[in-house]
C-alpha cells in the first residue's frame, strides 16, 4: 500500500495547488467522509457527529446521491458541507481528461438537483487521490477547490485492526488536519469502532471541528 497515514510535507510542497490542511490559530480540525451516501452508515454518521455537537464535509459520489436523495437531503439538514467525488469514483490516473470532467460534472447535477440549492459545492475530492495535473488544473479554472487530506484513517483497508484505525487518527491529527473516513459498506467495521472514540479523544486533546467550505 503506497499511502502515509499522515501526509508529508513534501508532497505538500509539490503538490501545492491542492489543499491538505487548514491551518489555523483555534485547534480546528476538518473531519471528512467519502463515498456515500450509503444507507444505514451515513445515518450512522449522521447521529454520532449529531451526539457530539460537531459539524463535518461529506464528499459524495454523484450516483450514490442520485440512489439515495432522502440520506443526502439529511447530510445538508443537518448542516454538513458536500463535496464533490465525481460520478462514478473515477480513478483519475486511468481516465480521459473529457470523461473525469463530465463525471464531475456530472456529480455537481446531482447535488444541484437533489440540494434545492442555486450553486453547487465548490468542494472537490478526487477518488483514491488519484488526479492528474491536467484534470486538476481544468476543474481548478471552473473554480474548484482540490482537497486532499492531511490524515487518512485507512478505515477501508480490512487488512489493519480497528485499533490500528483509531490509533492511525488519533496519533497524526494535529491543527489544521483534514482527517480522511469513509461512510461506506467496506470501511464500517473500522469506522464503527474508531469514529465515537476518535472524536471523544481529540475533544479531549482540545481540537475544534470546523467543516471546509
Ligand atoms: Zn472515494
Amino acid at each position: 500500500m503506497s499511502f502515509w497515514i499522515k501526509t508529508n510535507r513534501f508532497i505538500k510542497a509539490i503538490f501545492f495547488n491542492q489543499v491538505w490542511d487548514v491551518p489555523n490559530t483555534k485547534n480546528r480540525i476538518y473531519l471528512t467522509f467519502d463515498d456515500g451516501p450509503t444507507p444505514e452508515i451515513t445515518e450512522w454518521v449522521l447521529a454520532v457527529l449529531q451526539e457530539h455537537h460537531i459539524k463535518a464535509t461529506f464528499f459524495c459520489i454523484g450516483n450514490n446521491i442520485d440512489k439515495h436523495p432522502d440520506i443526502f437531503r439529511k447530510l445538508i439538514a443537518h448542516g454538513h458541507t458536500i463535496g464533490n467525488h465525481t460520478y462514478n469514483h473515477l480513478k483519475g490516473w486511468q481516465t480521459k481528461q473529457s470523461e473525469y470532467i463530465e463525471n464531475t460534472e456530472a456529480c455537481r447535477k446531482a447535488i444541484l438537483k437533489h440540494s434545492g440549492s442555486k450553486t453547487a459545492s465548490c468542494l472537490f475530492r478526487p477518488p483514491y487521490g488519484k488526479i492528474k495535473p491536467l484534470q486538476s488544473r481544468q476543474l481548478r479554472k471552473s473554480g474548484y477547490k482540490i482537497i486532499m487530506w492531511d490524515v487518512i484513517s485507512m478505515d477501508f483497508d480490512k487488512t489493519i485492526t480497528p485499533e490500528q484505525c483509531l490509533e492511525n487518527v488519533v496519533k497524526n491529527t494535529t491543527p489544521g488536519s483534514i482527517v480522511v473516513f469513509h461512510d461506506s459498506v467496506k470501511a464500517f467495521k473500522n469506522l464503527e469502532h474508531t469514529l465515537p472514540k476518535a472524536i471523544q479523544l481529540l475533544k479531549e486533546k482540545g481540537f475544534e471541528f470546523g467543516v471546509l467550505n
